[in-house]
């Protein structure tokens, strides 16, 4: 599906839960897809990517920034703490936070540089043992210790379960980012995005539908 498609899909979800046009952000994740995907919703004019890998992303944005500067880039998977400082050189934001070790040394490093890049905490709100992020019910204290860190948190991040209904998760995602005084809401891939946008979701993370199926390498 073309770029231009999914930005008329977005409008038309925003229009139908009276949202704004234009208050969702479309992340175009680009792991995995060959670089003349990437190259071509690039000239269509879309600055926003997604990358879920540090040395993925080390290998392929630095070039494609050099001729768009003015690319936003970010990192939607788990950061180990030792890629850190590598990490705050490519990306702009980051949408996996989920613990204090992480979030100290995110601390740290903008300490270091005077600035930081935008955060979001991901809840592991179906509670699944193999997935990252804070469980729901230690939420409010890691948002108040991110916070105590003089970090800036943007919102929260969801993976809903794959088994199980995405509303119930954006809709749980929500009331723990209303409860916390959070705007921020990343949530919703190719298969749910306009529910998501529907439960107000701020930034969607939209793979294979723009770019087609990923090539598994
Ligand atoms: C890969 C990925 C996406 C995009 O998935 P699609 O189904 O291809 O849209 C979104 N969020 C995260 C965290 C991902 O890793």
């Amino acid at each position: 599906m073309a770029l231009s498609d999914i930005l008329e899909r977005i409008a038309a979800a925003e229009t139908k839960a009276d949202r704004p046009a234009g208050s969702t952000r479309l992340i175009a994740v680009s792991k995995v897809q060959p670089n003349a995907r990437v190259a071509a919703v690039l000239d269509q004019g879309h600055r926003v990517f997604g990358e879920n890998r540090v040395q993925e992303a080390a290998g392929k944005w630095p070039e494609f920034r050099a001729t768009y500067p003015d690319v936003d880039l970010h990192l939607i998977g788990p950061l180990q703490t030792n890629k850190v400082r590598q990490a705050f050189d490519l990306f702009d934001a980051f949408h996996a936070l989920d613990r204090t070790k992480l979030a100290r040394k995110f601390a740290d490093e903008a300490q270091a540089r005077g600035a930081c890049p935008d955060l979001f905490i991901q809840v592991n709100t179906g509670e699944e043992p193999q997935k990252a992020g804070v469980l729901p019910a230690e939420a409010d204290v890691f948002i108040a210790e991110c916070r105590a860190m003089d970090l800036p948190v943007q919102g929260l991040m969801v993976i809903p379960p794959i088994d199980e209904e995405a509303s119930l998760h954006f809709a749980f995602l929500r009331r723990i980012a209303e409860r916390n005084g959070l705007n921020g809401l990343s949530m919703g891939m190719s298969g749910d995005f306009e529910k998501a946008i529907a439960f107000g979701a701020t930034h969607i993370r939209v793979g294979s539908a723009i770019f087609g199926e990923r090539i598994t390498p």
